[in-house]
C-alpha cells in the first residue's frame, strides 16, 4: 500500500504586512491613533507597528511609495529546518527571488513571489516584543499593555489577495508551503474558481485568494485585523466614524468563513478589515467546504449588500486604466 505524503508543516503563520501608501502621515495615523496599533519603529522611507497582543516587534510595515497596494506580505516558518526546506521547494517550483538579509525585527527571509506576482518572504529569527516600562503590562503573558487606544486592535489576522486566476496560487500555497483548502466559491458548475481561503495553522484563513474582476496581477483586496468579540467591531464603527474615515461595509457577518467584518479605506487607499468571529480549524483531515452561485448569494450572511466598490475597488487601483471589469458573476471578496 502507496501511503500518501505527510501534510507539510512548515510554515507557523503570517508574520508581516508590508503596505504601500502615497500617504504615509496619514497612514500612520489611521494605524496608530484610530485602530491603536503601536508605533515602535521607523527607518528610511518605512514605519514598523504592531498590535498589543502581537509577540513579534513589528507586524505591520508602512512604506511611502507612489501607489497605494500590498508590499512584501512575510511567513513565518515553525523552525530554521523548515525555513530551509520551503526555500529549496520554492526554488524548484521557479518562483524563488534569493535571500535577503533581515530587517527592522527579523532575521534573513527568502523571497518569491506568488504566480500572480504578489511579493513574499519567508523568515525564521524573529524579535519578540520588549515593551518598555511605559508599555509593559500588569498580565505577565500579555507583550505589551492594552492601551485602549482607538479600536485597540489586537493582531494582525489575514489577507485578501486579488489574482488573474486564483487556482495556480491556491496550489502553490497547498503544494510549497503546505497550506490547507478550508472554503472555495466554485461558479459555472465548479468550473470557475472564484475565491480559495487558506491556511497553515488553526485560523480560518490567514490569506484568501480572490479573482480580480479587472484581470490585473498583484493586486490587494484588504489586510485584515483582530479584535476579540463582535462588540469591539461595533465600537471600531463608532471609532472610524468620530474620525471622518468612511466606513465601505459592514459591521456585518459573511456567510464563508462566517466572519464578522468592517471594512474601511486607510488615507493611503488600501482597504482594512477589522475583524472577529469566524471559527477555528482543528481538524486535520478538514474537508474544503465549497459554495456556488446559489449558495454563496452575495456573500452576506445577514446586513446590507455590499457595495459595488467592494467587488471592484483594490489596490493598486486600475479603475483609471482601461481595463474592463470582467463580466464574472458578483462575488464577494473577503
Ligand atoms: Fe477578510
Amino acid at each position: 500500500m502507496v501511503e500518501a505524503a505527510e501534510t507539510v508543516r512548515d510554515v507557523a503563520h503570517l508574520g508581516r504586512v508590508e503596505l504601500l501608501t502615497p500617504e504615509p502621515a496619514k497612514s500612520l495615523w489611521y494605524f496608530r491613533d484610530v485602530l491603536g496599533m503601536e508605533l515602535v519603529h521607523e527607518e528610511g522611507a518605512s514605519a514598523y507597528l504592531r498590535g498589543y497582543g502581537d509577540y513579534a516587534a513589528a507586524t505591520l510595515k508602512l512604506s511611502a511609495a507612489r501607489q497605494a497596494g500590498p508590499g512584501r506580505i512575510s511567513w513565518r516558518a515553525v523552525s530554521p529546518q523548515a525555513l530551509e526546506r520551503r526555500a529549496r521547494a520554492i526554488e524548484r517550483a521557479g518562483l524563488g527571488q534569493g535571500w535577503s538579509e533581515g530587517e527592522f525585527g527579523r532575521g534573513r527571509a527568502y523571497r518569491f513571489r506568488d504566480p500572480d506576482g504578489h511579493l513574499m518572504d519567508i523568515y525564521y529569527d524573529e524579535q519578540r516584543y520588549r515593551a518598555p516600562d511605559h508599555l509593559r503590562s500588569t498580565l505577565k503573558n500579555l507583550p505589551m499593555k492594552y492601551t485602549g487606544r482607538g479600536a485597540a486592535v489586537r493582531r494582525i489576522d489575514h489577507l485578501a489577495l486579488l489574482a488573474k486566476e486564483v487556482a495556480p496560487n491556491r496550489r502553490f500555497l497547498q503544494q510549497e508551503l503546505g497550506f490547507g483548502l478550508r472554503e472555495q466559491v466554485l461558479f459555472e458548475r465548479g468550473t470557475v474558481e472564484i475565491g480559495s481561503w487558506l491556511s497553515s495553522n488553526l485560523l480560518h484563513h490567514q490569506v484568501a485568494y480572490v479573482k480580480d474582476v479587472h484581470a490585473a496581477s498583484g493586486r490587494l483586496h484588504h489586510f485584515s485585523l483582530w479584535v476579540d468579540n463582535r462588540e469591539d467591531v461595533l465600537r471600531a464603527a463608532d471609532i472610524l466614524t468620530e474620525n471622518g474615515v468612511f466606513i465601505e461595509a459592514g459591521p456585518s457577518k459573511h456567510n464563508n468563513s462566517q466572519g464578522f467584518y468592517l471594512y474601511s479605506y486607510e488615507p493611503g487607499g488600501n482597504r482594512v478589515e477589522v475583524y472577529s468571529g469566524s471559527y477555528l480549524v482543528l481538524a486535520p483531515d478538514w474537508e474544503p467546504v465549497t459554495w456556488n452561485e446559489e449558495e454563496r448569494g452575495t456573500g452576506v450572511y445577514w446586513g446590507g449588500a455590499l457595495p459595488e466598490s467592494f467587488l471592484k475597488y483594490g489596490t493598486p487601483d486600475v479603475a483609471a486604466s482601461n481595463v474592463p471589469a470582467q463580466s464574472v458573476s458578483v462575488f464577494d471578496p473577503y
